[in-house]
């Protein structure tokens, strides 16, 4: 049984009954305990903000409101607190009011590419699904800023019905991935309807499940969510971890959990002035991340979303933090840093340059140290024209499953105890001339 580290006593001892590590661990209480209001966060915190701040942050949560799990709360470093990243994610700032004209309330035309509601297509292969409208934590820095708190909903079953449709009418699409709010808040058996429903279309190969309860509410990962999620294979889970700090004795926990139950695990970053906006954070935030079995996805570029003006960074900050990591660290801790189009374009990726010159003779390069470098080209390449005729080429086309069965003949040649001598294959000439 879980023992509560002492922030989280403390925070769970100001609850008007005591709170025992059975409730705490509970992810039902944690959510019906969310705190909404700057009072609760006053008496948790055991801190005071001054008139001026009160009024500023009750006026910003009136547009962008607040929820906050206690969980995530008690993550706060009250002693700093202005410059926790916790409470920067979490707490409202004025700043959120301040709309600068580049912003823009849907900047990835999330609404524009959606056929039919709940689903947003904006490549070819692979499809958003909105599964859910609810967050266990209202994030500051949410891109979908416009519908935090708009309404906490869960799309009905013909919703996801219709959403479903639409995949299962769409050939092409062979990656699913569920976002929202976040898919884990929805109960199991309602995540097991919705998977359900993507395994019967033979045409999706892979779901994805994006979430942050890891980082906000660990206890959602229980044994029986990974039970069910099990059923589902091949399924995709990534997280969003913005700080070393969030991860704690509770979240390595969610993601051992995870690990184990056989997922992929990957993280999304958002770059965050004032959070994260530094290659040491960003550093030991990757390698906290590979050590519990976390692959570093993406590091996104904040977007221009209305009310985040204050969380944004230059594009040269995010390179710069790139450029700290490759070379420097195992390259399956490095993300790829991609700036989402507004408008709708996609994610596009961004990287410091090392290909410096080229010539058709050779390639100027240079490495993480600076060292530049050559390679020199081939002296002769025949490419292969192409002109989509697949039956002539030479390239090998086959591309289903390599037949085994051969590699199970020689083993049978290699073993003692059978007495095979030779395998001839069936339509051998030779073997049809003999006369039996
Ligand atoms: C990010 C995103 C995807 C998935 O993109 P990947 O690069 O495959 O992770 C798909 N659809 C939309 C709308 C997205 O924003």
């Amino acid at each position: 049984m879980k023992t509560l580290t002492l922030s989280e006593q403390k925070i769970a001892d100001l609850f008007d009954n005591k709170i025992t590590a059975a409730q705490w661990t509970n992810w039902k209480w944690q959510l019906a305990h969310s705190i909404r209001d700057i009072d609760t966060i006053e008496k948790l915190l055991n801190v005071e903000f001054s008139q001026n701040d009160r009024e500023k942050i009750i006026k910003t949560a009136e547009k962008f409101p607040i929820s906050v799990t206690p969980y995530y709360l008690s993550l706060i470093d009250t002693s700093d607190m202005e410059n926790d990243p916790v409470y920067k994610q979490a707490i409202p700032s004025v700043s959120e009011l301040i709309t600068s004209k580049s912003e823009m309330s849907d900047p990835l035309a999330e609404d524009k590419d959606s056929p039919v509601g709940g689903i947003t297509h904006r490549y070819p292969d692979r499809v958003l699904l909105l599964a859910s409208n609810v967050c266990s934590m209202y994030c500051r820095h949410c891109t979908r800023k416009r519908r935090v708190g708009d309404v906490d909903y869960i799309p009905d079953k013909k919703t996801i019905e219709r959403a479903i449709d639409y995949i299962k009418n769409t050939p092409k699409v062979r990656d699913v991935l569920l976002s929202g709010g976040d898919p884990f808040l929805l109960p199991d058996d309602y995540l097991d309807w919705i998977l359900s429903k993507l395994d019967k279309i033979e045409h999706v190969e892979v779901v994805r499940i994006g979430t942050r309860t890891p980082v906000v509410l660990p206890y959602r990962i229980t044994d029986e969510l990974i039970e069910m999620l099990k059923t589902h294979q091949p399924l995709w889970i990534n997280t969003h971890f913005n700080h070393p700090r969030e991860i704690t004795s509770s979240s390595r926990m969610a993601l051992r959990k995870l690990a184990d139950g056989g997922f992929p695990l990957g993280n999304q970053s958002v770059l965050l002035a004032g959070v994260n906006d530094c290659p040491r954070i960003m550093k030991k935030l990757m390698h906290k991340l590979v050590q519990n079995r976390v692959r570093p996805y993406y590091l996104y570029q904040c977007d221009l979303s209305e009310g985040l003006a204050h969380f944004r960074t230059p594009v040269g900050k995010g390179i710069e933090i790139v450029e700290s990591l490759i070379g420097h660290t195992s390259g399956f801790a490095v993300p790829t840093y991609v700036i989402d189009a507004p408008g709708g374009g996609g994610k596009i990726p961004v990287m410091p340059n090392y290909l410096i010159s080229w010539s058709t003779n050779k390639v100027v390069l240079r490495n993480y140290e600076g060292v530049i470098t050559t390679y020199k080209e081939p002296d002769s390449y025949e490419p292969i024209f192409c002109d989509r005729n697949c039956d002539d080429c030479r390239l090998h086309l086959k591309l289903d499953d390599a037949d085994e069965y051969k590699a199970m003949g020689i083993g049978k040649l290699l073993a003692d105890f059978d007495k095979t001598i030779s395998l001839t294959p069936a339509n051998n000439e030779r073997h049809s001339r003999r006369n039996l």
